[in-house]
C-alpha cells in the first residue's frame, strides 16, 4: 500500500487527481477501523494531517475539514452551539481528539452525529479538485447510504457554517450515554430574524435528511419576533411531522417504530428547550433553559 503524504492542499489535489483510488485519511477513526477489520484494502492512503489549511478555521465561519471535534467544542462552542453539542456526543475523548467533521462527511454514515446539525443550520460543504472548487449545500451532499456527492478526484476542504443566529439544540438516542452510535438523532436551529427554523434527522433514513414539513409548520405557526410560550399542541404536531420525515429501518440498534417514536420525543423536547432560550433572550435573560 502506498502512503502519500502531501504538505500542501495543492499537492494533495494533484495526488488525488493522479491517484483517484487513494483513500484520504484525516483522523483515521473510520479508515483505520475499516483497515483493521479488513473491510477495505486500498492501493494507497492519502494522509491529510500535514496540510495546515485543512486544520484552520476562520471567522465567518469557514471550518477546515481537518479541525478535530475537541477544537470545535473548545474554540467554536459559543458560535456554533449545535455543532459543539453534537461533537460532545462523538465517541470518547480519544476519538474527539482525532476525529474530524471532514471525516464524518467523508464517511457519510446516516448515523454520523454532525449531519443533522449541518442540515438544520444551512451548512455548505466546500470541496476541491485540480479542476476547481465546488460549494455543495448540505442537503445535496448526502446521496445514499454512506455515499456523498464527492467526485473521485475531489477532497473536502471546509465546511461553511454561519455563527448561530438563534438557539440551537442537538439530541441523540443511544443504548448508553457515551461511545455509542446514534439509534437516531435530531437537530434544530432557530433563525428568529427569518421567522423560521431548520430541523433534521439522523440515523432514521438512508441519508441524514431535513424535516421540511416540520420546518414549514414552525415558520407558519410561530411568531419568532415576539415569542409566546409554546402550546403543547404545537410541540406535539412538530414532533409528529419530524417523525413522518423519517423512513427508518429495523436493525440491531433499534426498530423503525422505536426510532419514529424517539424522534417525535426528541423533536418536542429540543423545540421546547430552544424556544425557552429564545423567550429568555427576548426578555433580556438569554439564559439556557431546561425541559
Ligand atoms: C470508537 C469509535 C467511536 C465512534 N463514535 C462516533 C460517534 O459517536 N458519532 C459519530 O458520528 N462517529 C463516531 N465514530 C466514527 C468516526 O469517529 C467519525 O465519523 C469521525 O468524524 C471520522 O473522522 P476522521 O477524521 O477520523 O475520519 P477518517 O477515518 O480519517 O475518514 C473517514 C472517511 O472520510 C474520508 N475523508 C476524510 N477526510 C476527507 C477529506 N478531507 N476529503 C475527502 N474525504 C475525506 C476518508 O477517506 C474516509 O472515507 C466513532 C468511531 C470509533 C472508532
Amino acid at each position: 500500500m502506498d502512503f502519500l503524504r502531501p504538505e500542501t492542499l495543492a499537492e494533495a489535489l494533484e495526488l488525488k487527481a493522479a491517484r483517484p483510488d487513494a483513500v484520504p485519511i484525516a483522523g483515521g477513526t473510520d479508515v483505520m477501523v475499516e483497515l483493521n477489520f479488513d473491510h477495505r484494502r486500498p492501493a494507497a492512503l492519502l494522509d491529510l494531517t500535514r496540510i495546515p489549511e485543512l486544520r484552520e478555521w476562520s471567522d465567518g465561519l469557514r471550518i477546515g475539514s481537518g479541525v478535530p471535534y475537541v477544537r470545535i467544542i473548545d474554540e467554536l462552542g459559543a458560535q456554533l452551539p449545535g455543532l459543539a453539542m453534537a461533537s460532545r456526543t462523538v465517541g470518547s475523548p480519544q476519538i474527539r481528539n482525532r476525529g474530524t467533521v471532514g471525516g464524518n462527511l467523508g464517511a457519510a454514515s446516516p448515523a454520523g452525529d454532525t449531519h443533522p446539525v449541518l442540515l438544520a443550520s444551512d451548512a455548505v460543504i466546500e470541496v476541491a479538485s485540480v479542476r476547481g472548487t465546488r460549494m455543495i449545500p448540505a442537503d445535496e451532499f448526502y446521496v445514499g447510504v454512506k455515499r456523498n456527492a464527492l467526485e473521485p478526484d475531489e477532497l473536502i476542504v471546509a465546511v461553511h457554517l454561519a455563527p448561530a443566529k438563534g438557539p440551537q439544540q442537538f439530541s441523540k438516542v443511544g443504548t448508553r450515554n457515551a461511545m455509542v452510535i446514534a439509534v437516531c438523532s435530531f437537530a434544530i436551529s432557530l433563525f428568529p430574524e427569518e421567522n423560521r427554523a431548520g430541523a433534521a434527522v439522523g440515523s432514521a433514513a438512508p441519508t441524514p435528511r431535513r424535516a421540511v414539513d416540520a420546518e414549514e409548520f414552525l415558520a407558519s405557526t410561530l411568531d419568532f419576533a415576539s415569542p409566546k410560550p409554546l402550546l403543547d399542541s404545537v410541540k406535539r404536531e412538530f414532533g409528529e411531522l419530524v417523525s413522518r420525515a423519517a423512513s427508518p429501518i429495523d436493525d440491531v440498534r433499534g426498530s423503525a417504530a422505536y426510532r419514529k417514536h424517539a424522534l417525535a420525543v426528541m423533536a418536542r423536547r429540543t423545540l421546547g428547550w430552544a424556544w425557552q432560550e429564545l423567550l429568555g433572550q427576548k426578555n433580556g435573560g438569554g439564559e439556557h433553559a431546561c425541559a
